[in-house]
């Protein structure tokens, strides 16, 4: 039971929105009640899970979605910008969660890693070369470095030079402050710490089912133990749907009106891994390139080294994969679920405006290994098939709504915070870069939907982020110094 002035707080979902979400409410507000739901047995078990993403800490530093070519020629380097500086924002809050001893040794869950991009063909380099004109003056690319020689090349990527013909025309860009991130343990990190805290309680095997709004205002929200099949009710304040492929069911059957005409369609992704010792030792870095014309940033194809615990592995892809679950541990019957009156107009409507998309995808549901082979042997001349096999890694439920500016039927890329009018439900949908970017998603959470306490608790998020409310694209010398800072705290610095 909670006093007057204490809220009760429902998480569904033991990712990293949900437990990012979580670590913040118990520092901001610890006398609000706050109980977590996950179906599964433990945390990061879904798309948060280390071997079912990629790891890689989405600073726009490699990814060439981030800085779009204009009809005029120029380079946006904007979107780059922004992820950069969300990127920032989230160390800080892991610095402060190490700092305040409340998770430990981050090594376990970030390590520093060159991020470089590689392109191929004249129209590419010449693409990365004004990419890299863009970028360089600015503070936040400082160090970049760009070459198309295959001497310097075969010193940054090894394995992708070897068996490469001399003659053939690339280029590549390289920052050495790139990390790979561990997002499962993370998880499991921030999961744990969320659970000694005297007003939070995490269950697991306990799945959310449904919910029903009250005349006060509150929320009753039906959850069945999974071990005991008994179902009880409980009633909360709030509710954050941070259920990853399961967050649009769930909004869809809270009623509320924000979710309707919103629909979603899942896509697996899929990885070639390499745990072969030699071949891994040969390369160090995060290598991204180009997604193929008109497909979303998902498609890009990169190859990279990867720290889970102590197995050395690379990954090559990602390849989608398409199937009815929107969860790996979902059921056959989801999408369909998923589908009603208010949406299935939408739905049909997404898939005639992108044709583009579903045809790669058609194409890469029939792909088989060799085809997969072939796609690596790009980055890779050399592989071998026997040192790589196919991994189904994460979810991803792409959200498709209808909205003013674009009309009927329209994907949505990246992550999105959907509130009903009176904040009451929260709730987190979409894609990359998720995981890199949860922090600020929690910042955006947090300032949408709790005006009335952001001001008390202005002073604590500062302690948080260092940088909150101001600006570290503008602001030079304060980027260097939370850099400075975050990058002693979280280990990264000389390694
Ligand atoms: C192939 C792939 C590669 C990616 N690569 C990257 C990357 O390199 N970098 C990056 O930053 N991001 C990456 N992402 C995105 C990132 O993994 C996700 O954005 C992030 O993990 C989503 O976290 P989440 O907490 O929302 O969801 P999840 O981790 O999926 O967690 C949701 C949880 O909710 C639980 N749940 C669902 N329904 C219920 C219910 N009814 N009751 C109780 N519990 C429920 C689930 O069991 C699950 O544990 C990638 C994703 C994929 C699929």
């Amino acid at each position: 039971m909670s006093d007057s002035n204490s809220k009760d707080v429902i998480l569904i979902g033991a990712g990293v929105l949900s437990t990012t979400f979580g670590s913040f409410l118990k520092d901001l507000a610890p006398d609000w009640n706050i109980k977590l739901f996950e179906r599964l047995e433990k945390p990061a078990i879904e798309s948060s899970n280390e071997r079912n993403n990629a790891g890689t800490g989405h600073a726009a530093l490699c990814e060439l979605n981030y800085t779009v070519e204009q009809k005029d020629g120029s380079i946006d380097i904007e979107k780059a910008k922004e992820i950069n500086e969300q990127f920032e924002i989230s160390k800080q809050f892991w610095s402060y969660l190490v700092k305040t001893n409340q998770i430990q040794n981050p090594q376990e869950f970030i390590r520093p890693l060159p991020h470089i991009s590689f392109v191929q063909g004249e129209r590419n380099i010449n693409f990365l070369k004004r990419r890299f004109e863009a970028l360089s003056p600015l503070s936040m690319f400082k160090g970049i470095e760009y070459t198309e020689d295959h001497e310097k090349l075969k010193e940054w990527i090894p394995l992708m030079m070897d068996g490469r013909n001399p003659e053939e025309k690339v280029a590549a860009s390289k920052i050495d402050e790139g990390t790979d991130v561990n997002f499962g343990e993370l998880t499991r990190k921030m999961a744990k710490n969320l659970n000694e805290h005297d007003n939070a309680e995490i269950f697991y095997k306990h799945e959310v089912q449904d919910f029903n709004r009250r005349k006060d205002g509150k929320w009753e929200v039906k959850v069945k133990d999974l071990n005991t099949k008994k179902v009880e009710t409980y009633i909360t304040d709030y509710v954050f749907i941070g259920a990853g492929g399961h967050a649009i069911p769930l909004l869809q059957k809270t009623g509320i009106p924000e979710s309707k005409h919103l629909g979603g369609f899942p896509i697996s992704g899929a990885f070639l891994v390499c745990n072969n010792p030699k071949v891994v030792a040969e390369h160090e870095a995060k290598v991204y390139g180009k997604e193929p014309p008109g497909t979303p940033p998902m498609t890009v194809p990169h190859l990279d080294r990867r720290y889970i615990q102590d197995e050395n592995t690379l990954l090559f892809g990602p390849f989608a994969a398409i199937g009815p679950k929107f969860l790996k541990n979902g059921s056959n019957l989801d999408l369909f679920k998923s589908l009603n009156t208010s949406n299935v107009g939408t739905m049909l409507a997404s898939a005639f405006k992108n044709f583009p998309l579903v045809k790669y995808s058609i194409q890469e549901v029939l792909a088989k290994k060799e085809d997969r082979m072939k796609e690596l042997r790009r980055f890779v001349p050399n592989a071998k098939d026997e040192d790589w096999d196919i991994h189904i890694a994460g979810k991803r439920v792409q959200v498709i709504k209808d909205t003013k500016e674009h009309g009927r039927g329209y994907i949505q890329f990246g992550t999105e915070v959907v509130n009903s009018k009176d904040h009451s439900v929260i709730a987190l949908l979409g894609e990359s870069p998720g995981a890199s970017t949860s922090v600020s998603v929690a910042l955006e959470v947090l300032e949408k939907n709790f005006p009335e306490y952001i001001k008390e608790w202005d002073g604590k998020i500062k302690e948080m982020i260092p940088s909150y409310g101001q600006s570290l694209i503008e602001d030079y010398a304060l980027l260097k110094e939370i850099r400075q800072a975050t990058g002693n705290e979280l280990d990264l610095i000389n390694k």
